[in-house]
């Protein structure tokens, strides 16, 4: 069997990898590398991550073992402890905030009060109207105003009033009341999977990427624009009037892709302009020194939602940051913004990307549905952080490349 594989960001590489032994794999990439939103720039030996700063680590022990075992070996990945912190108050605060009250006690009594009184009074009746008042009835008012809602406007670039609360499960670290007591009382914190993190001793994440990709059949520059059934062999998929295919998945983003397919129904290419997505713009910086791996910053009147502290991630570790904002800001803005913290000394590069979050829209989930049912009926295969439609990492990229491979085999050797 030909199988055809639409993309090769970290999804369609990683699928690629896991049905190679097994049938005749292709895989078709408009640009003229592989890795997608994941892949770095060098720049002067500093891996530059483009579309903003990546770390890996999975709670999924196949994802752990197919990546150690099959793609990168654990020889060569160094483990890193992750030290978070929030600008808080022109303070700094160690992430999650809601595990680090006591900080905000040394200096603001009475706002550690009240969001101590606010969280333990909230009541969570688990109907959310929105993602506002899922912050609300999770952390109380206090720590919702003062962190989750301007936050989340930043990195959204959306009042949360605005958008579903569905994408928050299992991203944020929730404490119930026992744990947030635990916090008060001990220096317990959460047990998220980045609360530590593996990154490649090579210093650049595309030695992993590069791993993932070997001995795959890529063919690069090759901008998908047409899809169909062969006319002559209905059971084949025809790409570009060239390549013909047994089976094609997909990992193109969700709203480019139907416009591709021949005869899409209307309401399918309707449900495709009802998807949102956010650009990142992210600026290189010579920085001073700091022992952080990153750093959020909440403050409106900043533009950067992030500081990714890359050159901790290097061993030997050197003094460049990368600073994320979202949606499409001139090197001029970005270079203005930077210019108010004394920690950025100077910029190194600048990037603006295209596809970076999945914007969770009030109508998203039914335009993604309905996509997503069209494939379903139409045997493509869909996966990945656009292909999906979902706010995925790379590790729940590959823990769903591992389910649809295995999918794929068990229907061939029916
Ligand atoms: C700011 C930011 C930080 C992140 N940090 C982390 C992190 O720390 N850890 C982590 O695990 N994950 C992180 N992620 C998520 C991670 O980047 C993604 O989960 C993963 O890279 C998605 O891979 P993908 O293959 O699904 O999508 P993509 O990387 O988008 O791959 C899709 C591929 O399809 C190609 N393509 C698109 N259109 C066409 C076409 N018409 N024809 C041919 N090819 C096409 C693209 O060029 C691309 O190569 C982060 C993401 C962002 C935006």
């Amino acid at each position: 069997m030909k199988i055809g594989i639409l993309g090769a960001g970290i999804s369609g590489l990683a699928i690629g990898r896991m049905l190679n032994d097994f049938f005749d794999v292709q895989i078709l990439e408009k640009e003229h590398i592989h890795g997608g939103i994941a892949r770095t720039r060098d720049i002067d030996g500093i891996a530059y991550h483009v579309t903003g700063g990546h770390c890996f680590n999975s709670k999924h022990n196949d994802v752990l073992d197919f990546v150690f075992n099959k793609v990168l070996s654990k020889e060569e990945w160094n483990k890193i402890e992750r030290k978070a912190m929030i600008k808080f108050k022109s303070s700094e605060i160690s992430y999650p905030i809601e595990f680090s009250v006591k900080e905000i006690y040394s200096f603001d009594k009475e706002l550690a009060i009240n969001i101590v009184d606010d969280f333990l009074n909230c009541k969570d009746d688990g109907c959310y109207k929105n993602l506002d008042d899922w912050f609300r009835k999770k952390f109380g008012n206090t720590l919702s105003e003062e962190y989750f809602i301007p936050y989340n406007k930043k990195i959204w670039n959306k009042d949360p009033q605005n958008m579903s609360p569905l994408w928050v499960e299992g991203k944020l670290p929730i404490p119930n009341k026992e744990s947030f007591i635990e916090s008060l009382l001990t220096s317990a914190t959460d047990k998220m999977p980045h609360s530590s993190f593996y990154y490649p001793k090579s210093n650049n994440q595309n030695t992993f990427i590069d791993a993932l990709a070997s001995n795959l059949d890529i063919i690069y520059n090759t901008s998908i624009n047409t899809i169909e059934k062969d006319g002559l062999n209905s059971s084949q998929w025809v790409i570009n009037d060239k390549f013909k295919y047994d089976l094609i998945i997909n990992t193109v983003p969700l709203d480019i892709l139907p416009n591709l397919i021949k005869n899409c129904p209307k309401d399918v290419l309707h449900a495709a302009t009802m998807l949102e997505y956010n650009k990142v713009t992210t600026m290189l910086w010579e920085t001073k020194a700091t022992k952080n791996t990153w750093t959020y910053d909440p403050d409106e009147s900043s533009l950067f939602h992030r500081y990714i502290h890359i050159g901790n991630f290097f061993n030997p570790v050197k003094n460049v940051c990368i600073t994320e904002a979202i949606g499409k800001i001139s090197y001029e803005e970005m270079l203005l913004n930077g210019k108010k913290d004394p920690f950025l000394i100077k910029p190194l590069d600048y990037n603006v990307s295209n596809h970076a979050y999945v914007v969770y829209n009030k109508y998203y989930l039914e335009s993604k549905n309905i996509i997503l049912q069209y494939l379903n009926d139409t045997e493509i295969y869909t996966l990945g952080r656009f292909g999906e439609w979902e706010y995925y990492n790379m590790d729940v990229c590959i823990k769903k490349a591992l389910i649809l491979s295995d999918k794929i085999k068990n229907i061939s050797n029916k």
